[in-house]
């Protein structure tokens, strides 16, 4: 590093509270401090501006209907289709604009734009087919697909139709598919016939078959999509009810269907959420509060206008796809891309390319994916021009300040605001993050809750714990974009979110708090740090250590990429930390590290925190949707017979990691 990079790494380490830069709060769609109170106050009306950013077909009666909780509505009889919101009514003044850009694998050089006007005319020759094919309203059309135009053209066809699509990410296997088929009791599927992964054709139709293959009631119709070129095919077979995508859209060239009408409460889509944690739950939102949630949050968060190129790298298989590339951005007529590929092929610096090559105005992405960049080294992102960005965003898991600094400093180039956003399947969009036109940033610390929203962090008895204290993240008054219940199981939705902290037998929405089972403390201006799951907890000597917070310790450390800390038996203290530890690029794998690592501990939570053991490894479980897979590494600390490792990205990573505890 030369001396000034030294002393610019210096002078942000010891940094922790940035203001919003001011290019950016001169042009920000909110910058009044004062909408915090006016929400407070104005509760739950406030939501009308929500509602406001749609257009209705039938105004709403009502924006809360709360008499029987945890069942609420939100815009009560109002009407209205997400279909007609996110195209429609664009294309007067955005028809030629483009609403999507897609990037595809380098494996050929057409990357394809659709404007608002090409869109809409697919969606509408495709909602046409699944008509004629007797997909009615409420049928669930299952998605297995990869990132491929398709997905969005699919599901806002069936929202044009009533249609509530349920989205099962690519990366998924042949059993989760099925699984999520028999949970819906969903006839139609729309699949591909594969797809590329590092410029290699991957078959994914033998795959969907399979799944099809244990759904338990009469799949009516599959459709496929062809995404390989000639020559890189598998010669499928399409059985009887197959039919291929282009064939669907050539055979209703030029129609268009009316977008149905649907009641704000009309189911939208379903979700089952990864599973990490026990059997899938069909989470299932609503059309005008969902929408409303993810259109105002895409604005007033991501700072979205018309003439933005937005660039979430998520997958649309997971809900900040659903909220964040299709249904926000397209609500607000941006133009939203969708990259199919992975960030490191053909390079290392494949986000950097496209952001330059497209002028993106916001990147919005994981933590994992940020501590990889952090750990290929900022020479990639350097090689680039990454001026057009304004904003940047992070989802997923929490955030440590050395890698939120590094994307603020490497990315951001310090001119853009960075919002840490928490949320989950269930709430359907963003609820705690800052305004970033609006709130100063601390990194580590999500924010503060987003207006309107009335965030508790309190003990086991439900009573606010004081600042600085870990506890439990509660949401004591409902929100728009919340999930309405679990799919045909409103008593387990009551039991795995309200039981916990309501008085399940009252009537009064008071008395209904909903626990998303995340642990967070809160600091004395109200700025929330969201510690991880409440399972994440390790209890050491009777002293309850969040994971997050030693991890956080961890990666503060000079020549560490990423950490993972779970709790071991432990005769004596009960539960002992084990930390497991991925190093940065360039540095050893020795003892002067592994000191330096467990003085780091101590030094930021104190000697109660000291790791039992510090192992070193090449890479951690994680699921598909990047999280650590915590309770794998906890199943390897205590010599344990390995859980299910079905859901990860890469299994193979469990033994090496074994073998090395093992001989260590
Ligand atoms: P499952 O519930 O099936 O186990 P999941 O919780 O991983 O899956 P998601 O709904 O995608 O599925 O993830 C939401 C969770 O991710 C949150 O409950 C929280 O634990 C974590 N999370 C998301 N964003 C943040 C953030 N900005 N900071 C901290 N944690 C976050
Ligand atoms: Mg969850």
């Amino acid at each position: 590093m030369s001396d000034e990079d030294v002393q610019l790494e210096a002078r942000l380490e010891e940094q922790e509270v940035f203001e919003p830069p001011e290019s950016f709060v001169e042009q920000a769609n909110v910058t009044d401090e004062g909408i915090y109170d006016e929400f407070e106050e104005n509760w739950p009306e406030c939501w009308e501006g929500a509602a406001d950013l749609l257009d209705w077909e039938e105004e709403y009666d009502q924006v809360l209907d709360d008499s029987n909780p945890p069942f609420y509505e939100w815009f009560t009889d109002g009407t209205l289709n997400a279909s007609a919101n996110c195209l429609d009514r664009h294309l007067d003044e955005r028809g030629d604009e483009a609403a999507i850009e897609w990037v595809g694998e380098p494996v050929e050089e057409d990357n394809i734009t659709y404007t608002y006007e090409e869109l809409h005319q697919k969606v509408n020759e495709f909602a046409a087919g699944l008509r004629e094919m007797g997909v009615g309203e409420d049928d669930v059309v299952t998605m297995y697909m990869p990132m491929i135009p398709q997905l969005p053209i699919a599901m806002l066809a069936c929202a044009r139709i009533g249609a509530p699509h349920s989205v099962v990410f690519a990366g998924f296997s042949a059993d989760a598919l099925a699984t999520r088929m028999n949970s819906a009791d969903s006839e139609y599927l729309v699949t591909c016939d594969g797809y590329y992964r590092r410029g290699d054709p991957l078959n994914h139709l033998d795959k969907a078959n399979e799944g099809l293959s244990g759904v338990d009631h009469e799949v009516e119709r599959a459709i496929v999509a062809e995404r390989l070129m000639d020559g890189d095919g598998f010669d499928h077979d399409y059985a009887d009810n197959q039919v291929a995508f282009e064939d669907v859209i050539d055979d209703n060239e030029g129609e268009t269907v009316e977008p149905v009408d649907r009641d704000a409460e009309d189911m939208l889509f379903l979700m089952y959420t990864s599973g990490t944690t026990g059997k899938p739950k069909g989470v299932k939102h609503s059309t005008g509060g969902y929408l409303a949630w993810a259109a105002w949050t895409s604005q007033a968060v991501l700072d979205i206008k018309p003439e933005d190129t937005y660039f979430c790298s998520a997958d649309i298989g997971w809900i900040t796809g659903h909220s964040y590339i299709v249904y926000g951005p397209l609500a607000l007529g941006t133009t939203t891309m969708m990259y199919e590929g992975t960030p490191d092929y053909p390079d290392k610096d494949r986000l950097w390319d496209i952001v330059e090559e497209y002028e993106a105005d916001q990147l919005y992405t994981a933590p994992t994916a940020i501590r990889a960049f952090m750990k290929w080294g900022k020479q990639y992102p350097e090689q680039h021009d990454l001026s057009s960005l304004r904003l940047l965003g992070t989802v997923g898991e929490p955030i440590n300040p050395r890698a939120w600094k590094w994307y603020y400093k490497h990315i951001g180039n310090e001119e853009c605001p960075v919002v840490d956003t928490w949320w989950q399947t269930e709430t359907g969009g963003m609820m705690i993050t800052t305004l970033p036109g609006v709130k100063d940033m601390k990194p580590g610390s999500a924010g503060p809750p987003l207006p309107g929203n009335d965030v508790r962090i309190v003990d086991t008895e439900g009573e606010e714990v004081e600042p600085g204290r870990a506890g439990y993240l509660t949401v004591d008054k409902p929100w728009p974009g919340m999930l309405r219940t679990l799919y045909k199981n409103d008593e387990r939705f009551i039991s795995e979110y309200w039981a916990e902290y309501s008085d399940t037998d009252s009537d009064d929405s008071d008395d209904w708090v909903y626990f998303p089972e995340d642990g967070a403390k809160i600091d004395d201006d109200g700025y929330i740090t969201v510690l991880g799951r409440v399972d994440d907890v390790i209890n050491v000597s009777g002293h309850r250590l969040g994971t997050m917070e030693i991890e956080s310790a961890i990666v503060g450390v000079e020549g560490v990429a990423e950490a993972a800390v779970v709790g071991g038996d432990h005769d004596i203290k009960g539960e002992a930390v084990y930390a497991y530890v991925i190093t940065e690029d360039g540095y050893d794998e020795d003892e002067e590290l592994r000191s330096a690592i467990i003085d780091g501990v101590e030094d930021a939570i104190g000697p109660i925190a000291r790791p039992e053991a510090v192992i070193f490894t090449p890479e951690l479980p994680k699921t598909r949707s990047g999280k650590i897979m915590r309770r794998l590494l906890e199943d390897i600390a205590n010599g344990e017979e390995l859980g299910d490792t079905s859901t990860l990205r890469n299994p193979d990573v469990v033994s090496d990691i074994e073998t090395k505890v093992q001989g260590d």
